[in-house]
C-alpha cells in the first residue's frame, strides 16, 4: 500500500480518491475548494492545506485537474508538485490535457527524479465511483508497472498505450468517438419524437442491437428526460475537441465528422451552457429542427 497525494477532488478525483482510500492506501488530498477536502476526509483520507502538504512523503501523486493550464500550474509552478515532491515519487496525472503538455510535464519531472506518467481515464462520474474506469497510461514500462496498485483501484482495463503523451492521444481518440456517438443519438431521439415513436422502446431495442453502445446506455435517459447535470461538462467536452482538432491538424489528418461535431460543442458553450452534461448536445440539434 503506498502514500498517495492527490490532488484535484472534483467530479473524477473525489471518488477516484475514495477508492484509493478504500483499498487501504494512505490518501492525502488537495483541492482549491476547501469542501472536498473535508468530503475526503469523512471517507477516510487525510487533508492538505496546499499542494506542499500533498505531496510532502508521497510515493505516488494524482493530479485530476480540468485543463492543461491547470497542470502547468499545479505540477510546473514555483511552488506545485516538481518542487515538493520526494524524489523518486511517481506522479501519474489522470487529467485531460494536451499530449505536448504531458509530454513537457514527464521531461521537467525527470530532470528533477520524479518519474512521470500521462493516465486519462474515460468511463465518467459512474465508473469512477465504482472503480471500473479506462485508463489509458503513456509514460516508461517499469513506472507502469509501479503503478500497478494504485491504478488497479480505480480502474478495470488500465492499459499502457506507448510513451509520454500516448495516454493523451488516446484519449482524444476517445472524446472524438464520444462526441460523434452523442451527436448522433440525439439526432435518432429528434427524429423517433417526429415520427411519434416511443423513444424508450425504440432506443431500448437500439441498444441490443449493432446501434448500442456504452453512450446510448449512459445518456439516453438523460436525453429523453431533458436532464443534463453533469456528468461531464461540455466546456470540458469543448477542451477535449480543440486538442482532438490540433492532434489531426499535426497529423495532417481530416476528420470531417469530428469537425462538425466540434462546431455544435463550441455553439453549445457559446450558448452559455458549458456547465451542462455533454448529453445538452441534444439542445443544438432540437434547435436546428425547429424543437429547441
Ligand atoms: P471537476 O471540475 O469536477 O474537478 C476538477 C477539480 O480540480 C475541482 O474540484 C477543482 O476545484 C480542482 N481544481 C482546479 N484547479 C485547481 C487548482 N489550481 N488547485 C487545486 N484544485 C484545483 O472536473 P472533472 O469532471 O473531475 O474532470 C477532471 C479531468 O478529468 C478533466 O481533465 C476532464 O476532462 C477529465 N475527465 C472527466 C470525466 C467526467 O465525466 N467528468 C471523464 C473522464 C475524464
Amino acid at each position: 500500500m503506498s502514500e498517495v497525494g492527490f490532488i484535484g477532488l472534483g467530479i473524477m478525483g473525489g471518488p477516484m480518491a475514495a477508492n484509493l482510500v478504500a483499498a487501504g492506501h494512505r490518501v492525502t488530498g488537495y483541492n482549491r475548494s476547501r469542501g472536498k477536502v473535508d468530503r475526503l476526509v469523512e471517507q477516510g483520507g487525510v487533508a492538505a492545506g496546499d499542494v506542499a502538504e500533498a505531496v510532502r512523503g508521497a510515493e505516488v501523486i494524482i493530479t485530476m485537474l480540468p485543463d492543461s493550464p491547470d497542470v502547468e500550474q499545479i505540477v510546473l509552478g514555483e511552488d506545485g508538485v516538481l518542487a515538493h515532491a520526494p524524489e523518486g515519487a511517481l506522479l501519474i496525472d489522470c487529467s485531460t490535457i494536451r499530449p505536448d503538455v504531458s509530454r513537457r510535464v514527464a521531461e521537467e519531472g525527470a530532470a528533477r527524479g520524479i518519474r512521470v506518467l500521462d493516465a486519462p481515464v474515460s468511463g465518467g462520474e459512474p465508473k469512477a465511483i465504482d472503480g471500473t474506469l479506462s485508463i489509458m497510461v503513456g509514460g516508461a514500462e517499469e513506472d507502469f508497472a509501479r503503478a500497478g496498485a494504485v491504478l488497479d483501484a480505480v480502474g478495470a482495463t488500465v492499459v499502457h498505450v506507448g510513451p509520454a503523451g500516448a495516454g493523451q492521444t488516446v484519449k482524444a481518440a476517445n472524446q472524438l468517438v464520444v462526441a460523434g456517438n452523442i451527436g448522433l443519438l440525439a439526432e435518432a431521439l429528434v427524429f423517433l419524437e417526429a415520427h411519434g415513436v416511443d423513444a424508450e422502446a425504440g432506443l431500448r431495442v437500439l441498444g441490443g442491437g449493432l446501434a448500442g453502445s456504452a453512450v446510448l446506455g449512459a445518456k439516453e435517459a438523460k436525453m429523453r428526460g431533458r436532464e443534463f447535470a453533469p456528468g461531464f461538462r461540455l466546456e470540458l467536452h469543448h477542451k477535449d475537441m480543440g486538442i482532438v482538432q490540433s492532434a489531426a491538424r499535426d497529423a495532417g489528418l481530416s476528420i470531417p465528422l469530428g469537425s462538425l461535431v466540434a462546431q455544435l460543442v463550441a455553439a453549445s458553450v457559446a450558448r452559455g451552457e458549458g456547465g451542462l452534461d455533454h448529453s445538452a448536445l441534444y439542445n443544438r440539434i432540437a434547435e436546428l429542427n425547429g424543437k429547441g
